[in-house]
């Protein structure tokens, strides 16, 4: 692991701290805490503990940087972002070595989530340039009308571990592009990816106070006056269903915008005519990403019976096939989970599934620990669909793939949407239009058919029922961040 500390000293600073008013400081607690590697249980970094008072102090920077930023034209924020991205860009390698040293995620999803952090922050820079507004000639007699788009005011960025680099990108770079300082608050599990991208902005100028980023391994105390403050407009989350309903309560008091992307249990659905070899191929993908630590992560199967046997032999094979190791190692397709806690609840919930009907297929061994995490064997777990287990309503945060044999289509659809949640769901069709035709019936905010998802920055992303409120990405991502404001001229 010496490459990752490289990469930490030379991106985030030898003793990394809070990023506020734009400059680092060690905080007011003169508290620390260590961020550890996954994959070795090794310390990464000792990193500065912030506290309520750092909280307050990064609200009061913002709120003071809201009236210029908010006033700077589009191009010369694009001028900004587009600093930030040629830094991150010339350090792209580091920044993935980061991120796979923080997470404990294979290098090449490190590589990719890295150049998805860069290319987004880059298509967000180029929508400071493309804001909307209106305007009408005679709206009523002798008068025209405007109405104009105005950034919503001082963002709280709350972020989870499982993509460090990637939603802290989906969140200050559609804020910025809104003019809209942020205060961001990365998991006490991963903070130096954030460190280093707000040294990114640092690098290209970006303003004091409008970019703030506490790193802390409390995150009640800093979040509890985030949501309190009355200069904090919005709070944008994502993380838990848990955390995310206790935010919601918080922002109430003071009436904020609040935008959730919460938990999944991504449904697929395999139709009697679909290429069976495709659904295995994008499933194997959809699942054991990120040691299946992803919130659009496909959770469970549903398969009609008369390919069902074909199909959970051609997936077997293919989930026996994964190589579970150092995520350094260019030969690991699955890295350790984050930490014990983690593995200790997929381990749970896979012993519930076999304990309510269910049979464990293949895997879920615990291969390899150290005192922070362990490394779990891709499992998969089967049943039929007239008696499914409890748990598969939950959502599976781990390598644990549930496959449910079903009469017919509609049986599938049914089984499909019996859960609280709604982010993403899977289809594999013979053909488009029936593929379309379950898409439709989905209850999700995004849909695969034929493929897994895959991130763009054009496409708006985001949960219905307990998944969340807004969307993240694209021009929909940008434009949670504006407040509509109309007025009326007389002639
Ligand atoms: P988590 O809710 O425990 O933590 C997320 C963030 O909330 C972290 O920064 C954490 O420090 C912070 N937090 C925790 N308690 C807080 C409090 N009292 N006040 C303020 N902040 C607080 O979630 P996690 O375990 O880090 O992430 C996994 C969850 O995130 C899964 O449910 C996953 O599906 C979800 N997720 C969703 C998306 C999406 O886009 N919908 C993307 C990634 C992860």
């Amino acid at each position: 692991m010496t490459t990752s500390h490289t990469a930490v000293e030379f991106l985030a600073g030898t003793e990394p701290g809070l990023f506020v008013d734009g400059a680092w400081t060690p905080g007011a607690t003169g508290e620390t805490f260590e961020v550890f590697d996954p994959a070795s249980g090794r310390v990464l970094a000792t990193v500065a503990d912030a506290g309520a008072d750092d909280a307050a102090a990064a609200v009061t920077a913002a709120a003071a940087a809201l009236p210029g930023w908010a006033a700077t034209p589009g191009w010369e924020r694009y001028e900004v972002l587009r600093g930030a991205v040629e830094a991150m860009r010339k350090n792209q390698d580091d920044l993935a070595v980061l991120i796979c040293a923080e997470t404990g995620k294979p290098l090449a999803e490190a590589r990719a989530e890295a150049r998805n952090t860069v290319r987004f922050f880059e298509w967000f820079g180029h929508e400071t340039m493309r804001l909307p507004g209106q305007a009408w000639s005679d709206v009523a007699a002798g008068r025209d009308a405007v109405v104009l788009q105005e950034p919503v005011g001082v963002v709280a960025a709350i972020t989870p571990w499982n993509f460090p680099g990637f939603m802290v990108a989906c969140k200050v770079g559609a804020a910025l592009a809104a003019g809209c300082p942020v205060v961001l608050k990365p998991a006490e599990q991963t903070p130096l990816t954030a460190l280093a991208i707000a040294k990114a902005f640092q690098t290209a100028g970006l303003p004091p106070g409008v970019l703030n980023v506490l790193p802390t391994s409390h995150p009640a105390r800093v979040g509890e006056v985030l949501l309190a403050h009355p200069d904090v407009a919005c709070v944008s989350f994502t993380g838990s269903r848990r955390v995310g309903e206790l935010l919601m309560r918080e922002a109430a008091a003071t009436v904020k915008r609040v935008l959730l992307e919460l938990g999944g249990n991504a449904p697929v659905v395999v139709l009697d005519d679909a290429d069976l070899d495709l659904a295995v191929a994008q499933l194997v993908r959809a699942r054991y990403l990120n040691a299946g630590q992803a919130c659009v992560a496909a959770n469970r199967v549903y398969v009609v019976e008369s390919v069902a046997a074909d199909f959970v032999a051609a997936l077997t094979e293919a989930v026996r096939g994964l190589r579970v190791g150092d995520p350094l190692e260019s030969t690991s397709d699955l890295g350790p989970m984050i930490d014990l806690a983690a593995v200790e609840r997929i381990e749970a919930q896979l012993a519930a599934a076999v304990g309510d009907g269910g049979s464990l297929v293949t895997g879920g061994d615990r291969l390899r620990s150290n005192d922070v995490s362990a490394y779990v064997s891709p499992a998969i777990v089967s049943a039929d669909g007239d008696r499914q287990p409890g748990v598969f309503a939950e959502e599976l945060f781990g390598p644990l793939l549930a496959v449910v044999r079903c009469r017919d289509a509609d049986e599938a659809v049914q089984l499909a949407n019996a859960t609280d949640y709604g982010l993403a769901g899977y289809v594999f069709a013979g053909s488009a239009a029936r593929g379309m035709e379950i898409a439709r019936r989905l209850r999700v905010g995004s849909v695969g058919v034929n493929c897994a998802l895959v991130s763009e920055p054009q496409l708006p992303f985001g949960g219905v029922r307990a998944s969340g409120l807004g969307r993240e990405r694209g021009r929909a991502g940008v434009e949670e961040f504006l407040e509509t404001k109309t007025v009326q001229l007389g002639r």
